[in-house]
């Protein structure tokens, strides 16, 4: 980090001691949609202190921090669960911006960019479809139709995070059907309030259906009309934008489970310390419990090196050139999230599995880290694909037609 940089983290470490901390708690209790009013005084206070929006260019109102920057940031934001949010960096506005910064059109910036930027209205993206497997992402049944000036949309998504209260979301829908399969879809951009958007059911995930910016909704898109001037990028290109958000958006999730795991990590050791078996006997003598805490350290280190390297190697050589490296952190941080919380929780003890501390809503909720944004095995297999492709491992076709 720059000193800049590093005086920034500081007064983020100390804003969230100070207003974030506090308040998790009470916020993680009870509905999301309750806390929106007190949390949109916090962001305004965020926003009053400089600290707004770190991976936003100073012209849209924020820090102009590079992709390598911002990932410490979003290892420090991810200690708590609603700083992301409170800073307007959260999934999914983020990659939406990213988007819209990239390829959205003069108009398209000024009405959906500028206000995500400034934190006025939220996102969302509509991908993934129940009938469908979302593991290959160019197999789709949504439709976007050309009508005069208009795309006609017809389809069925699921996990759609964040939908209630978005302003808008970015549809991937198939407008090329005869073309090859990475050329089919394109992005479109549609405002939540066009007639024919249903929002079915907030879907209960670990037992909780969620509320707004918390929430993963099932939506029906039924004869949805939207102008053609509302295409993101060019015409068959949703894939290739698809895989160009997930690339920055893999270090974000990444650094954010880092940041789960630093504070699993120090609420593991303060319960090591101050747990006594007997008088005088602290938890934090038991040999197995050291080699869970020598263990979480080695592994977080050692992941948050490969995390940032990758960063360098994205803004280096770009996203596509990186992809090894992408697929590699994304699984591999989710396996070190998945352990660290779990020690973390069985220091605890039955303490651990309450909602008193942070670490069992993390466990339920952050178990999909291995299933979004690919999961494990589609990464780990294609890792291997490409090394054992030096070795002469034959190309497979699959039947994705
Ligand atoms: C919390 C959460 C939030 C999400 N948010 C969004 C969102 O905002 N927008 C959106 O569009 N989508 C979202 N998703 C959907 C997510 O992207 C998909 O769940 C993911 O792509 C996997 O697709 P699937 O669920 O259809 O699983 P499937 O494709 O049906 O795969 C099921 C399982 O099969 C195995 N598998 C798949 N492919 C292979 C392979 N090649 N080799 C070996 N095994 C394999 C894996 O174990 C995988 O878990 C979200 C999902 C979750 C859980």
């Amino acid at each position: 980090m720059t000193p800049t940089g590093a005086a920034y983290l500081k007064e983020v470490r100390s804003f969230l001691d100070s207003h974030v901390f506090p308040i998790e708690a009470q916020v993680m209790s009870r509905p999301f949609v309750e806390s929106v009013p007190m949390l949109a005084t916090l962001r305004a206070e965020v926003k009053r202190r400089g600290l707004w929006a770190p991976h936003l260019a100073e012209s849209l109102g924020g820090r102009g921090m590079t992709l390598g920057e911002f990932a410490h940031v979003s290892a420090l934001l991810g200690e708590s669960p609603i700083a992301h949010y409170l800073f307007n960096c959260q999934a999914p506005d983020i990659g939406n911006c990213e988007l819209l910064h990239d390829h959205g059109t003069p108009a398209q910036k000024k009405e959906w960019l500028e206000p995500l930027a400034r934190g006025d209205i939220r996102s969302c993206f509509s991908m993934t479809e129940p009938e469908f497997a979302g593991s290959n992402p160019v197999w789709m049944g949504t439709t976007a139709v050309r009508d005069g000036d208009d795309y006609v949309i017809n389809g069925h998504k699921w996990f759609i995070s964040s939908a209630e209260g978005s302003a808008f979301t970015i549809v991937m829908a198939v407008t090329n059907p005869d073309a090859k399969p990475h050329k089919r879809a394109s992005q479109i951009i549609v405002p939540m309030n066009t007639p024919g958007i249903t929002l079915v059911r907030n879907i209960s995930t670990m037992g909780h259906a969620g509320s707004d910016w918390m929430s993963h909704a099932e939506l029906r898109y039924t004869d949805v009309r939207v102008p053609v001037s509302n295409l993101l990028g060019a015409e068959g290109e949703g894939f290739a934008l698809a895989q160009e958000r997930l690339g920055p958006g893999r270090i974000h999730h990444c650094m954010r489970w880092l940041g789960i795991c630093e504070r699993a990590f120090r609420l593991m050791c303060q319960r090591a310390v101050s747990r006594e078996l007997s008088p005088g006997e602290p938890l934090g003598n038991q040999q197995a419990v050291q080699f869970w805490i020598a263990e979480s350290r080695a592994e977080m280190d050692a992941a948050r090196l490969l995390v940032l390297d990758t960063a360098s190697q994205i803004e280096a050589r770009g996203a596509h050139e990186a992809r090894e490296r992408i697929s590699l952190i994304k699984f591999h941080v989710a396996g070190v999230l998945q352990r660290v919380l779990d020690r973390a929780i069985q220091v605890h003890g039955a303490l651990g599995v309450t909602d008193d501390t942070p670490l069992a809503g993390w466990y339920a909720h952050e178990r999909a880290a291995r299933i979004y944004d690919g999961p494990d095995e589609v990464h780990k297999a294609s890792v291997a694909r490409r090394i054992l492709k030096e070795y002469g491992l034959p190309s497979r076709t699959r039947g994705k037609e």
